[in-house]
């Protein structure tokens, strides 16, 4: 009888002491049991993402965006294991933000105006675009103007009447060109716009098909280095009341210059605005994978001045400059790390 009641209490105690267990496990396997996985299911402690493919969503194959997305791809296939990296040929800001925030794609080369507005829900966006962060600010892209040198225009009120193209539909070109006419009380009513792409733009330029084109992009552009060697182009400045107007109506915009030099037959350095390329990338993805691929960028910047001369203009102090999204936890980490 006593023998029995014994076993009955260690039973009892057993079977205590196994739910007990079983409720420590269970309340593991929240952190630590999923921690296993990552490998597997490509899911990180933080929920994020972890893909095997990644996809960079760049701009026009003449720009300058191409060259260098598709150098940050081949940093990530060369320098990351277990991804493979894609570049991918677009109509770039604008498209690329929308492509992102869809989760289209991984990473995009981003204006940092136009990413503002995106994130905002400004400007061209209706809604903000909550899947957008930051991994780094690049470069300089300069707003050119440039025109064939036969048609008369030597400023920016001389392309009212003209036919002028504003940048591919979906670039952050099309909203400098809009936002650059319109602060000197021009709009599209008042010349022909042509929503083309930096090839298609100076292909009829150089035909006499458009008379002018905005182009915002790093210099040189490859797309205006091979139109001014074959056809006689210039390039328009912007009037430094016009410049004072631009960058206190919108904060992304900075004054720059176009040295002489940069194209053939431009000896004269121009007067312009500049707004920065970057990099963005989409919220979902882990921290950890954004980390390693930030690291993997900023250790191997060389392949990025390699791909194309503003790729030089890369740095690790300067990558925050004129960041207008909040930075990816991975990009965060990175940069507290090693600055
Ligand atoms: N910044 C340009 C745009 O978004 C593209 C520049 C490039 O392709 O290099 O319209």
């Amino acid at each position: 009888m006593k023998k029995k009641r014994i076993f009955v209490l260690l039973l009892i105690s057993v079977l205590v002491l196994s739910i007990f267990l079983v409720g420590c496990d269970n309340g593991d396997n929240g952190d630590n049991g999923d921690n296993g996985a990552v490998g597997d299911n490509g899911d990180d402690e933080n929920g994020g993402e972890t893909p095997e493919r990644v996809a960079v969503a760049t701009g026009g194959t003449t720009g300058v965006y191409y060259p260098l997305g598709g150098a940050f791809a081949n940093i990530i296939n060369d320098y990351v294991d277990d991804v493979s990296a894609n570049a991918e040929s677009t109509g770039a800001s604008v498209e690329n933000a929308n492509l992102l925030n869809d989760g289209d794609v991984d990473f995009a080369l981003i204006q940092n105006d136009i990413s503002y507005f995106a994130y905002q829900g400004e400007e061209m966006f209706d809604t903000p675009m909550d899947n957008l962060r930051g991994l780094a600010t690049l470069y300089p892209e300069t707003i050119q103007i440039v025109a064939d040198a036969g048609a008369g225009i030597e400023s920016i009120e001389d392309l009212v009447g003209k036919r002028v193209a504003v940048g591919a539909p979906g670039s952050g070109t099309e909203a400098n060109a809009r936002q650059i006419l319109e602060v000197h009380g021009i709009s599209y009513d008042d010349l022909t716009p042509d929503y083309l792409s930096f090839a298609e733009a100076a292909d009829n330029l150089r035909d006499g098909n458009v008379d002018a084109a905005f182009v915002t992009a790093g210099t040189p552009t490859a797309a205006i280095t091979d139109l001014s060697t074959q056809h006689n182009v210039v390039l328009i400045p912007i009037e430094q009341d016009m410049i004072d107007q631009i960058v206190n109506d919108y904060p992304y915009y900075t004054q720059v210059e176009i040295p002489g030099g940069t194209y053939r037959n431009q000896d004269d350095t121009v007067d312009a605005v500049a707004v920065m390329a970057m990099i963005a990338v989409r919220a979902e993805l882990s921290e950890d994978f954004v980390y390693e691929i930030t690291a993997a960028l900023f250790e191997n910047l060389s392949d990025l001045e390699s791909a194309h001369a503003r790729g030089g203009d890369v740095s690790l102090e300067g990558a925050q400059d004129g960041m207008s999204l909040e930075l990816h936890p991975g990009a965060q980490r990175y940069f507290d790390e090693v600055q």
